[in-house]
């Protein structure tokens, strides 16, 4: 039993140091695989995506680590891209012409500000909530149903391999004052976001981050969300979103625990060039 992780961040975007540190962590805790998913360069200037003219140099220093390490573990490199309407998305040229064995689609922002700055949605709450009433007025059921909505045409044009944390925004809502997962608007959203991944065969992260960044008790996605993705037959793969090296598996066990109590077999795994299902308990995959 092996873990992989497909979600990870390196000095080429907002991780912390040069990508051959993480691959030194993922041999000494024994992973059997693992991608580097940088954010991909944004049309404009952010503190914590890939600057445009480094991409050739960050698919040249993966490809020559995935060569270096053959026979020890199997890298990948893959990117965290962006959905922004008519501006970047999984299928961007930029991303297509990279040539990546994987992309994880996220979605960061949800509209712009008056003065063009785009919203994120995970930045600080202070940045949330003025974008919550300067781009909203405050309707935060507006809000939230943007992002789902955002998430969903995402997976319609320019599909992912691998949707990074799904129900992400939920961390803004602070002690259930802005909105509640349990609230029929909320649910029904999520809902209509996980039927239309169903229908695509897309693979959905169990992202671990939240947890041990304090922000948030569970996973991306939340349990009831887990169990709703089990019954529709939604592939997952557990990853934990690294940016340091000492995150690659964080959490992990408790994940795979939860998975198999809700009713998972198996995960999806990238390996030997090709996602596919695979056993799993709380010590790692079977490959
Ligand atoms: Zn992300
Ligand atoms: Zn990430």
């Amino acid at each position: 039993m092996a873990w992989t992780n497909y979600h990870s961040h390196c000095h080429y975007c907002d991780g912390k140091y040069a990508p051959e540190k993480y691959v030194e962590s993922a041999l000494e805790q024994g992973l059997a695989a693992y991608g580097f998913s940088s954010h991909a360069p944004l049309p404009f200037e952010t503190t914590w995506a890939m600057k445009p003219e480094n991409l050739p140099a960050y698919v040249a220093e993966i490809r020559a680590l995935q060569a270096k390490y053959q026979g020890q573990i199997q890298l990948y490199c893959g990117m965290e891209v962006d959905y922004i309407p008519g501006r970047i998305g999984p299928k961007s040229k930029a991303i297509l012409e990279a040539k990546l064995d994987y992309t994880v689609g996220s979605v960061h922002f949800v509209e712009a500000f008056p003065e063009g700055k785009g919203w994120e949605i995970d930045g600080s709450h202070q940045v949330f909530l003025d974008g919550l009433h300067q781009i909203f007025k405050g309707d935060i059921q507006k809000a939230v149903s943007r992002y789902f909505e955002l998430t969903r045409q995402m997976v319609a044009q320019e599909c992912p391999d691998v949707i990074g944390h799904i129900d992400k925004i939920k961390i803004q809502d602070e002690g259930g004052k802005l909105f509640s997962q349990q609230s029929a608007w909320y649910q029904q959203q999520m809902k209509q976001t996980l039927q239309l991944i169903a229908d695509t065969g897309a693979i959905i992260e169990v992202n671990t981050r939240g947890i041990y960044k304090k922000k948030t008790t569970e996973t991306y996605p939340a349990r009831w969300v887990l169990e709703e993705m089990h019954t529709l037959d939604i592939p997952v793969t557990i990853n934990s979103d690294a940016h340091h090296p000492e995150e690659i598996t964080l959490y992990f066990s408790n994940t795979a625990q939860l998975l198999q109590a809700i009713g998972f077999r198996q995960v999806h795994i990238l390996y030997n060039g090709a996602w596919q299902a695979v056993e799993f308990d709380e010590k790692g995959v079977k490959v």
